[in-house]
């Protein structure tokens, strides 16, 4: 007889678990989202006669093997596109990753010049033997040079995750590629070619939309005897000791219970942690303390066939309120209605920052007022806005969150039967080809008959090797 398995959240994260977990054959697999839509972040919606991503998703990895299993699960159902996506600075648009040529002729002589130097100064503390970088900022002015931080880097990452002094260097490690300094100028330079494994020339994109991915895994699991299943609001895991032997709660408001072997997680830490441990004060603190921002997606429809050249650009100057900008129809122009387009424009902020407590329609007026000033705009061509928000989405790492990290994972693992996985569920910062290697790593090492403790263990080293790749 089959073992079972719960999965909660119905994610990539959780649904890449669950389809491979379905794929060994060996388990009867459940899958419970609260929501009532599946896909979590990586889905697609409709809004307006457009199919519309929550931002700008390409499918791409250096993982070996997860392009193969997206390309075997979706088969002539992904387009290959080419790559556009550029850097807007003082008005103008940059390659990115940047290269000190364009950076010239955009920033002038004397700023260029100092740039320069920085990147000398720093090759040659290098050369001399940097101290371990202790935050962010050490890691990139180690890395850029000062200068060049202050202008891209530092307003960039205050933005996204805000105040960069206080970040880990885990966060810079995982967003740049780990080449040595000399390396680093020569590709600045344009001397050397970014490689596949810093930046990706092409990528995958579902023609249907970014939520065709997960919509794939939900019918793999549906026709192999699994279940996915939204509105469900799990209120209890039952124990026996160690081990976790069922989920209780409620399905479209009805009473469910689902019994299970093992369970595998991919929703928020601290739900995770009060679902286990009730209130118990000795365990929730290193949980409440992980931090995360919050996403704010703003989208902008116009009466323009198209407004970009670039499938998105990045905005790292503070008089933009958005850091990046999104085109959906550069991925598929069959996405939305002939002689429209729409631009989803996206920035993370805190629960108490104006940008969360601000109405949608003062939201929508300063993305507006920003991408008329930036050229890519016109005011009467606006026909529209829409805003989403969704709470703790991007983890954000502080000086002490590996401790921390460390002290819930203990805490965790006194159930004997429980994994976790993707972005929010192993408070990871990842990007969906990660969370395909995860649910692979986790349905591979289970099947094979190991112990979910040491599954965990090594799939926690994994994950701190995982990069995002531009
Ligand atoms: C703007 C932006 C751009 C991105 N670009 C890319 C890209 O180009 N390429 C790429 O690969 N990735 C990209 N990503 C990252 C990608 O979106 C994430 O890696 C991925 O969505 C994480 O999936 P997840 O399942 O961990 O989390 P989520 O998508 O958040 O899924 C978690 C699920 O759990 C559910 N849930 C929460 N609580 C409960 C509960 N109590 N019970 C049951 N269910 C619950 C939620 O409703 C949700 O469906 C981008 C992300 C953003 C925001």
């Amino acid at each position: 007889m089959k073992e079972k398995i719960v999965v909660l959240g119905a994610g990539i994260g959780g649904l890449s678990a669950g389809y491979f977990l379905a794929k060994t054959g060996k388990y009867e697999v459940t899958v419970l989202e609260k929501a009532s839509v599946t896909g979590g972040l990586c889905a697609s919606f409709k809004h307006d006669g457009f199919t519309l991503d929550y931002g700008a998703h390409k499918i791409y990895s250096v993982i070996p093997g997860v392009l193969d299993e997206i390309q075997n699960l979706m088969g002539d159902k992904l387009l290959t596109l080419p790559k556009k996506n550029s850097l807007f600075l003082r008005g103008h648009l940059v390659d990115y990753p940047l290269k000190l040529g364009n950076l010239a002729k955009v920033l002038g002589m004397g700023t260029f010049m100092q740039i320069g130097l920085g990147y000398a100064l720093e090759l040659a503390r290098g050369i001399l033997g940097n101290p371990t970088p202790k935050s962010y900022q050490e890691y990139m002015i180690q890395r850029f040079g000062r200068p060049a931080y202050e202008l891209v880097f530092e307003p960039l990452a205050d933005k996204v995750w805000g105040g960069p002094d206080t970040l880990h260097p885990e966060m810079a490690r995982a967003r740049v590629p780990a080449s040595g300094g000399i390396e680093v100028i020569l590709k600045l330079l344009g001397i050397k070619k970014e490689t596949a494994e810093t930046n990706a020339e092409f990528f995958y994109y579902p023609r249907a939309g970014f939520g065709d991915l997960p919509q794939a895994m939900v019918e793999y699991i549906e026709a192999n005897g699994g279940q996915v299943i939204v509105n469900t609001d799990v209120r209890e895991l039952a124990r026996d000791g160690a081990k976790i032997t069922a989920v209780r709660g409620a399905v479209d408001d009805k009473p469910a219970d689902f019994e299970t072997d093992y369970l595998v997680s991919s929703i928020p830490l601290p739900v995770l942690g009060r679902l286990l441990f009730g209130s118990d004060a000795a365990v929730l603190p290193s949980i409440d303390e992980l931090a995360f921002r919050h996403l704010v997606l703003v989208y902008i429809f116009a009466e323009k066939d198209l407004l970009l050249e670039d499938q998105w650009i990045f905005f790292p100057e503070r008089e933009y309120i958005f850091s990046r900008i999104f085109e959906q129809k550069q991925m598929n122009p069959e996405l939305g209605p002939a002689g429209r387009t729409a631009i989803a424009c996206d920035f993370t902020c805190n629960e108490d920052s104006w940008q969360w407590q601000a109405s949608d329609e003062e939201l929508a007026q300063k993305t507006i007022e920003g991408l008329v000033k930036g050229g890519f705009l016109k005011e009467e061509d606006v026909s529209g806005y829409y805003v989403t928000r969704t709470r703790n989405f991007y983890p954000r790492y502080d000086l002490t969150y590996v401790e921390k990290m460390k002290q819930v994972s203990n805490q965790l693992q006194e159930a004997e039967n429980l994994l976790l996985t993707g972005r929010i569920g192993m408070y990871n910062y990842n990007n969906s080809d990660h969370c395909v290697d995860m649910g692979r790593f986790i349905a591979e090492n289970l099947s094979a008959g190991r112990a979910p403790v040491d599954v965990w263990n090594e799939l926690e080293q994994r994950v701190a090797d995982y990069k995002i790749v531009d």
